[in-house]
């Protein structure tokens, strides 16, 4: 059953229309003034106005352009009931004012109650549009965090919960850029477990991805914010350090070395100790062209960490 409020200073109209509607089953709430009309329209939230243009305090058109200015009113139609003789300029304003119809009295019954039939269809299919458009931002923003978790699964590894290989090469793709463009450092440093291939035979491969996982939770903690780590693969894990120089990256990587070396890792009943080896390399320098150098001869400089005898950093010699 719809509720309609009708606005009137005179009682015996009020009791008129009240009486009309009543037949039709409309709820009716009623007020004398304009300031009663706002107060009774917010609090009471109406499906149709029917508003008296003469009315004390605030006048009709006033009325309405509040109601229509203020959220909690502004979508119910409101047809003005004029006791003037139908003017048409009054009738435009109040149209323009943002009221729905115009009626002027004396009105005929029937068509009054035609006119408050149809502002109604026409509120029905609003509120209607208004709940698919809630539906719609809802839906939007369920989708919106559905991407947002589709992009962080496609740039995060999934055992280690550090970026991938593939997200590693996006961000060094941009950090390259960045840092050729505007001559800045950018290091990279390559890591790979010592004799890992032991661990997995000795214990199992469910307990080298513990030691894994143990491993990267110390790579997190140890590097700034800024920098991007990553599992390259396997057990072999790079860190680019964007605006981070050889000396930068020296320590860092010592860091993390020394971290790694200290750490207990809880492995069956037995407490294990692992190392790592670390190649680093620094852009700018003169045999790093690309992006792809700057990971190669980290990855070279790794390798001759292995070669020395592991648990190690290795740098470019003429860096320091
Ligand atoms: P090195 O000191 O020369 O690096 O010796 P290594 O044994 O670590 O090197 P190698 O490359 O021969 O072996 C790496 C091992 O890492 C072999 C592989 O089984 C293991 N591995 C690679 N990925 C994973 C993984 O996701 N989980 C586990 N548990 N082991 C892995
Ligand atoms: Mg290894
Ligand atoms: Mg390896």
């Amino acid at each position: 059953m719809a509720k309609i409020l009708v606005v009137d200073d005179h009682t015996n109209i009020l009791l008129l229309i009240s009486l009309i509607l009543k037949q039709y089953n409309y709820e009716i709430i009623t007020a004398e003034d304009g300031a009663k009309a706002i107060e009774k329209a917010i609090k009471e939230q109406p499906d149709l106005i029917l508003l008296d243009v003469q009315i004390p305090k605030i006048d009709g058109y006033k009325v309405c352009q509040i109601l229509k200015e203020t959220k909690e009113t502004r979508t119910i139609p409101i047809i003005f009931i004029s006791s003037a003789h139908r003017d048409l300029k009054d009738i435009i304003r109040g149209l323009e004012i943002g009221g729905t119809d115009y009626v002027t009295k004396p009105f005929d019954n029937l068509e009054l109650v035609a006119r408050i039939k149809a502002n109604l269809r026409i509120k029905m299919l609003y509120d209607e549009l208004e709940e698919k458009n809630q539906r719609l931002k809802e839906l939007y923003d369920e989708l919106e965090e559905k991407n947002r978790d589709l992009e962080r699964i496609a740039t995060t590894d999934g055992l280690t919960g550090l970026y991938n290989h593939r997200h590693f090469y996006e961000r060094l793709t941009e950090e390259f850029a960045k840092a050729a463009r505007h001559n800045l450092h950018l290091s990279c440093i390559m890591l790979d477990i010592d004799h890992f291939k032991k661990i997995n035979d000795t214990y199992g491969h469910l307990q080298g991805d513990k030691i894994l996982k143990s491993f990267s939770e110390i790579l997190k903690t140890t590097i700034r914010h800024t920098d991007i780590a990553a599992r390259y693969g396997g057990e072999e894990f790079s860190v680019l350090l964007p605006h981070t120089d050889i000396k930068g990256a020296f320590l860092e990587g010592e860091r993390i070395r020394v971290r790694v070396s200290m750490a207990e890792f809880p492995c069956q009943d037995q407490i294990l100790n692992i190392t790592v080896s670390l190649g680093i390399s620094t852009y700018p320098h003169e045999k790093i062209q690309t992006a792809n150098d700057l990971v190669s001869y980290a990855d070279r400089l790794l390798y001759e960490a292995k070669r020395l005898g592991r648990n190690q950093t290795v740098i470019f010699a003429d860096n320091l």
